[in-house]
């Protein structure tokens, strides 16, 4: 058995902090490429809300 090479596609609103906690940075930055919030928790932005476990509205300067 070697499945463990293929893994599994992510949920939907798997949030952003876990993909980090999962050193899943490209589709972290797939999800982060125009950030509208940030996670006061992790400090990482992201493009929806939602994709955080403590979002803030963000806005870039
Ligand atoms: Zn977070």
């Amino acid at each position: 058995m070697t499945d463990h090479d293929d893994k599994p596609p992510f949920p939907e609103r798997i949030s952003l902090c876990l993909l980090l906690q999962a050193g899943e940075m490209e589709e972290l930055d797939r999800r982060s490429s125009r950030p509208t919030a940030v996670c006061a928790k992790c400090g990482l932005k992201a493009n929806d809300i939602g994709d955080l476990c403590q979002g803030r509205p963000w806005h870039k300067r």
